[in-house]
């Protein structure tokens, strides 16, 4: 049985003191809640700040990229050990914005997801999230199955399996993410069957059952139940609604 999974990207978006107060009024709005993992992922300048105020709570902290070697001369960058150091549990890999805009490549999330599995501090390691989706001139050309497979094969399928069952994928189609477009429950519910196919392709069925598979791209508490209820949907990346503790809170009340 997949347990839900809501994670807010807050990008770069918040400061210090309204980044706190939103932590907070996730922490008071999930108490009680059992039966779904919240994780909030702010700047990396507010980690500690964020993770501060979640300390005691269910609510995991994440990041929002790393960067794959372990240390050394590569300004303005944060390994895997830094994130485990101010206490993330959690870190986003691969997400389009970084992919369109930051010039990240299947081969880059690969050496990403790496090294976040490599990690290990006092016990303690990192689950990577790692993002696929087409673009909307992939989708208009009837291309979508073939570049989250080529995604696929590409930034995940080396792992080992033990490596794999580690992961949780997000399914974010670009043209969805911040605009207000959402994929209607078959388009995304079609994508995480064929995703969770290709798990249980490379890997096997138990890999693949138990593969946790987000959907992301302007969830809102309107359209999440919707979403959620397509059997192979285990929860969502949430970016602009997760800004608002209501709106995040409404979305992680639609896993119930
Ligand atoms: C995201 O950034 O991962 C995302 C899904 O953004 P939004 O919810 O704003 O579309």
């Amino acid at each position: 049985m997949r347990r839900p999974l809501i994670a807010g990207n807050w990008k770069m978006n918040l400061d210090r003191t309204t980044g706190t107060a939103l932590a907070l009024d996730v922490v008071a709005g999930c108490a009680g809640r059992a039966g779904v993992d919240v994780v909030l992922c702010p700047p990396f300048v507010y980690l500690e700040a964020v993770g501060s105020t979640l300390r005691g709570s269910a609510i995991g902290l994440g990041a929002q990229d790393l960067y794959h070697e372990a240390s050394g001369a590569f300004t303005g960058e944060v390994s895997a050990a830094m994130l485990l150091d101010v206490g993330c549990q959690w870190v986003i890999i691969g997400h389009s914005e970084r992919r369109q805009l930051l010039g990240e490549t299947n081969g880059s999330v690969l050496a990403k997801v790496r090294a976040a599995l490599a990690a290990e501090r006092n016990g303690h390691t990192l689950t990577p999230i790692v993002c696929v989706g087409e673009t909307l001139a992939e989708r208009e050309t009837g291309r979508t199955q073939e570049v989250i497979r080529s995604q696929f094969a590409e930034s995940l399928a080396e792992l080992s399996e033990g490596e794999f069952a580690r992961v949780v994928l997000a399914y974010e189609p670009v043209w969805a993410i911040g605009t207000g477009r959402v994929a209607t429950p078959d388009q995304a519910g079609e994508v995480h069957a064929d995703l969770r196919k290709q798990v249980a392709d490379r890997y096997n069925a138990a890999v693949a059952s138990e593969a946790r598979i987000l959907y992301g791209g302007s969830v809102k508490p309107e359209n999440a139940g919707q979403l959620f209820a397509q059997p192979n949907i285990d929860g969502a990346l949430v970016g602009g609604a997760s800004l608002k503790a209501a709106d995040f809170l409404g979305i992680i009340a639609a896993t119930a």
